[in-house]
């Protein structure tokens, strides 16, 4: 026994540790004696109780606790022969071809088999059994209550079975000293167990009933933190008073709606008098505006950003590709044609001269909206008064981009336009700090696309169907998952293809490529091409993906969709559909099961964004949906956003309930709480409220 043992003491203290192991912990993140328990197993290998040799019954699976006889090594493969006796009978063993385990097994030793049961010679006889030592120290009889053994995330130097004896060796000594960061209120009304329960009960189940139990309170815990911080983040953003009103009178309002070759929509004029309401106050706007592809959110930005002009203030639209870009920039060139506003663009590719002139516009007020890429957020960039940003797109830019840009006005309102929905449980807790507008309603006259799977079988009269398309005038978009031939994915790549096409199935359509490879310009030419309808068949990799608006494509070709992800088909898919025709979506792929095949039956039977985005956050986990390039994003080692939704609304609840009577969490109730939170997240501290909140 290692005296007295603290949280913070290191992890080499405790008892078969030691300086040299304490290395291996520290590489798994584990340093002090509260890191350990803090160490939670990511599942429970069930390990059944044992039954007395005496009482088997052939041809079940039994589990034995025994001591090893008569081991013997024999037969050409190494076949070990051993019997078991524990006092109500003998079980004969037998592991084929295993030499090694004549190393570990030897007479007298207890073990613990686990196998289908036999009989020979009228004695019990296990073939092949899983087994394990019921080690030395150990209570041969520990493991008939320990029904769950824990199995923690390890290493091949620190297998998870030493972390299990470190934790089991030390947890009773400490856990006393862990301390409950809920309020006892909080705790009542959830009917939440204290944590040092959870954490014993998590370490140490005893029965199938508190794994849940002990979960759903780590869970918890976790997921209180997420809901303060984002709360305290949002509470500091509203604070800011820094930022333009501005006014939108029936002259400006009826000034902007003139520009628009369209009655805008229901939903269009909901988000936009949410909008409207947002830009009047000091208090910089902070609004996702969240609506399916095609559904016209660019039309809402500009609608945001010419009253903000007319306000005597600069907008500036931030999108994710030049190809993004430039078709923003000329389609608010065509709606904006003989306005006063000024607009320009700037790209990576806009040249020096252009470049210089852009910026010294922007800096004396001149450029009234800008249009452009990454381009926008270099140091040299400055504008006169930037009242508005809007980022398009935004789940391809990071938190700190977004904030680079911002910096860039004094307290400028901010827009983000995404047509990847958000499932409600992101929007709570990674979106928190945005208020949401949703458009739930498409431009009139929209047709549903209708998507089919097809096999190779049948892809000759898919081909037909294409061809007839585009002899009816129509244009098609083909997409492939990669650009060139490789040797280890034997798929069909856009750029070869696109010849064989040319040559076969598409022969005198004149297809024309596009990929993520080529240069800016290259690839502007390309989609001219296709945009002005002299190449009427754009055979594309995923460019093709955000924002690209040609209302005359009608077909979209998706070649081995079983490699695109659900969100992404999706997004391709709103490619088309744009016009007022019929559109066809084909999914060529032969794969029959597994999820792929779940994803292309889930994209066959529905078109709802926001169904397609819950199966993609539960097909995918909210790691891989929000993608890599998602900073600052926090993870839940228990909490998981698809099955927690229910303890997710709580935890919110309770957060605002908190933030509502005690903004600081001074009081000595929540001392506590907060201690503990800053601990996990530091930068929280200055989050709180100041100054008389
Ligand atoms: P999103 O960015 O949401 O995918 P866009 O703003 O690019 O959608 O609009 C999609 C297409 O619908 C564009 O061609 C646009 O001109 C058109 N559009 C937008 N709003 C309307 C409307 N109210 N009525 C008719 N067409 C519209
Ligand atoms: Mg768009």
């Amino acid at each position: 026994m290692s005296g007295s043992l603290r949280l913070e003491s290191s992890v080499q203290f405790v008892r078969g540790v030691g300086p040299r192991r304490a290395d291996l912990f520290a590489a798994l993140g584990i340093r002090t004696v509260g890191d350990l328990i803090e160490h939670l197993p990511f599942r429970y290998e069930l390990t059944p109780v044992s039954v007395a040799i005496g009482a088997l019954v052939l041809g079940e699976t039994a589990t034995i606790v025994g001591e090893l006889r008569s081991v013997r090594t024999g037969g050409r493969g190494g076949n070990i022969t051993a019997t078991v006796v524990d006092g109500t009978g003998m079980c004969r063993v037998v592991w084929f071809n295993s030499p090694y385990l004549s190393e570990k097994l030897h007479h007298g030793l207890i073990v613990r088999l686990t196998a289908k049961v036999d009989v020979h010679r009228d004695m019990a006889k296990m073939t092949n059994p899983k087994w394990s030592l019921v080690e030395d120290g150990d209570d041969p009889l520990a493991g008939e209550t320990e029904a769950y053994a824990p199995v923690y995330p390890a290493t091949a130097a620190l297998p998870s079975k030493q972390i299990a004896r470190a934790l089991r060796s030390v947890i009773h000594q400490v856990a006393d000293q862990v301390v409950d960061p809920l309020p006892d209120s909080i705790r009542d009304r959830r009917s939440l167990p204290p944590r040092r329960t959870a954490l014993l009960r998590c370490h140490l189940p005893t029965k199938a009933e508190d794994l849940p139990v002990a979960r759903r309170r780590l869970a918890y815990d976790e997921l209180l933190q997420c809901q303060l911080t984002v709360q305290l983040r949002r509470m500091k953003t509203r604070q800011c008073r820094d930022a333009p009103p501005i006014t939108t009178t029936p002259e400006i309002d009826a000034r902007v709606r003139r520009r628009f070759p369209f009655t805008l929509t229901g939903g269009q004029d909901r988000a936009i008098a949410t909008i409207v309401r947002d830009l009047a106050r000091d208090r910089p706007m902070n609004r996702l505006l969240h609506a399916d592809v095609g559904a016209g959110k660019t039309v809402v930005a500009l609608y945001a950003a010419l009253t903000v002009i007319a306000n005597g203030h600069q907008a500036a639209i931030l999108a994710p590709t030049e190809v993004l870009a430039r078709q923003h920039f000329a389609k608010i060139g065509g709606y904006l044609q003989g306005s006063r506003v000024r607009t320009e663009l700037l790209v990576g590719a806009t040249s020096k001269s252009k470049r210089a002139a852009v910026l010294a516009g922007l800096a004396s007020g001149d450029v009234h909206l800008i249009v452009g890429t990454h381009a926008l957020l270099e140091g040299d960039v400055r504008f006169a008064g930037l009242g508005l940003v809007v980022i398009d797109e935004q789940h391809k830019f990071g938190v700190a981009q977004r904030g680079r840009l911002r910096a860039k006005g004094r307290a400028p309102h901010l827009m983000i336009l995404t047509a990847t929905p958000i499932p409600r449980t992101l929007a709570m807790t990674f979106f928190g700090d945005l208020d949401v507008s949703v458009i739930d309603e498409l431009p009139p006259g929209r047709v549903p696309i209708e998507t089919r799977v097809v096999r190779s079988t049948d892809s000759d009269a898919a081909w037909g169907f294409v061809r007839e398309r585009l002899r009816a005038g129509e244009r098609a978009y083909i997409v492939y998952p990669l650009v060139e031939e490789s040797d280890a994915l034997p798929l069909k790549a856009a750029a070869v293809e696109v010849d064989r096409l040319a040559q076969g199935e598409l022969a005198g359509f004149d297809p024309v490529l596009m990929h993520g490879r080529m240069k800016p310009a290259e690839k502007e030419q390309a989609f001219a091409r296709f945009r002005s309808g002299e190449a009427r068949v754009l055979v594309a990799t995923t460019v093709i993906e955000v924002g690209v608006d040609v209302p005359e494509a009608t077909v979209m070709v998706v070649q081995h969709a079983e490699r695109f992800g659900l969100s992404q088909i999706h997004q391709l898919r709103g490619r088309i559909g744009r016009g007022t025709r019929q559109s066809y979506c084909l999914l060529m792929t032969d794969t029959t099961e597994g999820v792929a095949a779940e994803r292309m039956r889930i994209l066959a039977a529905t078109s709802d964004g926001f169904r397609i985005a819950e199966e993609d956050l539960r097909l995918r986990g909210p790691g891989e949906f929000l993608g890599t390039r998602q900073h600052g994003m926090p993870t839940f080692k228990v909490a998981d956003l698809v099955a927690d939704i229910d303890l997710l609304e709580q935890a919110r609840d309770d957060a605002a309930d908190l933030l509502a009577h005690d903004a600081t969490l001074d009081a000595p109730e929540h001392a506590a709480l907060k201690r503990w939170i800053i601990e996990r997240d530091p930068d929280i501290a200055g989050s709180f409220p100041t100054g008389g909140g």
